[in-house]
Formats: C-alpha cells, structure tokens, sequence
C-alpha cells in the first residue's frame, strides 16, 4: 500500500476492485473490456496491491486530435485521430498506428495497453502506446493518405520522439507510411531523427527482417507450442485467418518449416485445399489480384468452416474478435497463435481451456515485431545496422526465452498461457513502478 492509496482505498482488498467488470457477457466485443478482464484475473492472482492496480489500468495519456486535409477534388475533410500512451515505467511508449474505420478511442485503449505488455513479455525496454485514424484507407488516394499521415504527426509533435513514443506500423498502414512520419517528425526538428519511428524502409534507417519478423515470430512460438506438446513438425495442418503482412508471412515461413497450410482467408474470403495450398502461389495471386477471391487451386470455404477445420494450428492474424463464444467451441485445433491483437475475447477463453486448446497468447505470440522495431531503434541510436542472420537469430532468442518464461510460470501457478504472460507482464512492469517510487 505504498502508493498514495488512501484510507478509504486502502479498506478494500483487490478482490473488491476486482470484481467489479469482471462479467465478460458485458460487452464480449470491446476490446477494452477484453484487455480489463484478463488484467484482473492476473491481478487477483498476483494479488496486486490495489493502488498500483489503479496505476496499470489508467492509461498515462490519451489524445483526440482532428486531422483536416484537403482532398484531391479540393473539399476539405476533417478525420478523427486517436494516440494513448498507455504507460511508460519501463521505457518510451511504444506501438502502431492504425488507418481503419473501425477505430475508436476504447480500441486504441486497449491496444495501447496490449503493447505495454507486450514489451514485458519478451523484456524490451518499451512502455505500451498505440495509434489510429478513423477512415477507410481503400476510398483515399495515395496523397490523401500522406496528407493524413503528415497532418496526423504533426499534432503529435509534443509527443513522438525517440525516447518518449515510436510508431509502428500496424493494420493499413505500412514502411512508406512511416516514412512520411520520420520526415514529418524530421522536419519539424530541422534534423533527421530516424529513431522516431520503427518499420521504415531499409535505405533509411529501418532493420533488416523487420517486415517478416511478425510472421517470423509467431513461427518460432509455433515450433515452441509443437514441442513443448509433442507433436511433430512435418505434415501438421495449419489454417490461417488473415493474409496479411503477419498472415502470409507466418504462412510462408511454416510451410518452410515443413508444415502444411491447408487454408487461408482474407476480406474476400476464405480458400481451402487438404493437399496443402502453395503459399507463395497464393502470394502472387494476391500480388495480382488484390484479394485471395476467385484463386483456382484451392476450395473456396465460408470464414466460420475455416475456423471448425480439423487442423492441428490455428492461427487468427486479422483483427479482434475473431473467435468469440459463438464460435469457441466448434474449434478442433490444438494450437492457437494469436497472430492479430486481441483475436480471441474473454468469453471465448474460457471455452478453448475447457475444450483443451493450447493458446499462444497475442502479447506472447505476435511480439517479434515489436522485438525488431526494439532492434531498429537501436541501430538507429547507434548508427551502425546488422545483418538479416544477426537480426533473425536474436529474434529467435528472445522469442524462445518468452516462450519458456511464460510457460513456467503458466507451470508454477497451474494457468494457461494467456493468464501466465499477464502476470509475467504485469509483475515486471509493477517491479520498475515500485523501484521508481511515485513522483509528486
Ligand atoms: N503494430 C505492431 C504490434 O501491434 C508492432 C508495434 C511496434 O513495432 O511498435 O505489435
């Protein structure tokens, strides 16, 4: 109780606290609401003190900025932005921006927080931040998108820096995204600070491997969850939700692994063949095509068949709410990695750990990328890059280091996975907050 509780506060036990919000029926699809509930079941195990659990759940800052750009027919528009930083204890808050319609403040929320323990999870030196503009990047052309994105940077100078917050990409938005963010951000500083923003194209100053690292990530976590059950590598069926940048590249690097990737979705829809789908075929059909729709050497499925196939992988790399209590329990796999954030909601936990799923939790299992854009900015302040292998191979390390932290302690209190990386988490992000003590 050391934290500035007072009497009254100090009266109630965490349990209290705790039980408030913790009916996942209430708004199964918020993903505040999804974040706050794992948070408190962690919380009620670690048995934190209630004081500091106000201080984890309270985001540090979160701004609403109005982002006007003119449009190419010369109207004006006005979108709507949204940059939390969740919290900062154990570095500069950290995360993607996001370009996408259905973004709303409690999103960016909870996504902000996912980051700060995210960055615990696999030990970086990064508090939790995120970003998003309410629009539908499809309806805008490419000079709308960097006006949006210049305008956007611009009303978050006070915040961005490198050493107290750095976007990412994140859904729609991508290197050439950032880099209009680094020279936006560099402009206004009248010098070039690439430490400013992580995922930037390799000429100027991005990492090698961090485009894959992603995908490459949720691999290595899958190669780890196959061996820690004992399954075999070879032949083992994989069905992908999502084709996307994580999506297409964890398919990519599976089937290198020796797996097979018997279907795979995006918006259009949802394709199947039980032979196994040729990743890089179905790569360069999207390249071609846009969509994975109308490609000739699989089946097309509905979205729901995808998610009941009798595949021994699943691995949801889209957006939130993917698999919810409705569709839980039709779930055959053995393996789920969280390849998206916040794929699964807190009802539907429930469901997989009666039905013995074995779920690589999205803070665990989609942290390569934060782990390389942690290698970018590094290279960045140093000013001296690695190789791919170098890049690759610490990668590897530090995702199979948080596999097996994880798993001890999921181990040593008798939870899953999800549960064990929360308290992981949040006890490492409480420890620097009790060190660092409250400034007042
Ligand atoms: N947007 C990614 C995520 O959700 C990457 C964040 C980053 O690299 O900062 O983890």
């Amino acid at each position: 109780m050391s934290h500035g509780t007072t009497a009254d506060d100090q009266a109630r036990t965490a349990q209290d606290i705790l039980g408030r919000d913790k009916d996942p029926h209430l708004d199964e699809d918020n993903p505040f609401e999804a974040m706050m509930a794992r948070f408190d079941h962690a919380a009620e195990l670690l048995e934190l003190e209630p004081g500091m659990y106000r201080v984890l759940r309270h985001p540090e800052k979160q701004i609403i900025t109005a982002v006007p750009i003119q449009r190419d027919n010369g109207e004006l528009e006005v979108f709507t932005g949204y940059r939390v930083i969740h919290n900062t204890a154990r570095g500069p808050g950290k995360g993607g921006m996001r370009f996408d319609l259905r973004v709303t403040l409690d999103e960016v929320k909870a996504l902000a927080a996912w980051m700060t323990w995210k960055c615990a999870v696999v030990n970086i030196p990064f508090g939790g931040a995120k970003g998003g503009v309410v629009c539908d990047p499809t309806t805008l052309s490419v000079r709308e998108l960097e006006r949006i994105t210049r305008r956007f940077t611009a009303a978050l100078m006070d915040t961005l820096g490198p050493e107290s917050d750095i976007p990412a990409p994140d859904v729609n938005t991508n290197e050439r995204v950032m880099a209009w963010i680094m020279d936006t951000y560099s402009m206004h500083q009248r010098h070039p600070v690439t430490a400013v923003v992580t995922g930037k194209p390799v000429e100027m100053g991005g990492s090698a491997g961090r485009r894959e690292a992603t995908g490459r990530g949720c691999m290595i976590a899958i190669k780890e969850a196959i061996r820690h059950l004992g399954l075999p590598l070879r032949g083992t069926k994989v069905a992908v939700q999502g084709f996307g940048n994580v999506g297409s590249i964890a398919a990519q690097l599976l089937e290198k692994e020796g797996l097979t990737i018997v279907a795979v979705s995006d918006v259009s829809g949802s394709i199947y063949n039980p032979h196994g789908i040729y990743v890089d075929d179905a790569i360069k059909w999207v390249r071609e095509n846009r969509y994975l729709g109308g490609y000739p050497n699989a089946e097309a499925i509905t979205a729901e068949q995808l998610f009941s196939l009798d595949v021994d992988v699943l691995l949801p790399a889209a957006v939130e709410n993917a698999i919810t209590r409705k569709n839980a329990g039709n779930i055959k796999a053995k393996i789920i990695c969280e390849g998206a954030n916040g794929p699964t909601t807190a009802g539907a936990d429930r469901i997989l750990e009666e039905h013995g799923v074995f779920v690589i939790p999205d803070i665990l299992a989609n942290a390569g990328g934060v782990t390389v854009s942690y290698f970018e900015w590094v290279q960045d302040r140093m000013g001296y890059f690695w190789g791919e292998e170098t890049v690759n191979e610490r990668l590897n390390t530090i995702m199979q280091q948080s596999f097996q932290a994880v798993l001890s302690v999921a181990q040593e209190h008798s939870v899953n996975m999800r549960v064990a990386s929360y308290m992981l988490a949040m006890e490492r992000v409480a420890a620097v907050h009790r060190l660092r003590g409250l400034y007042a």
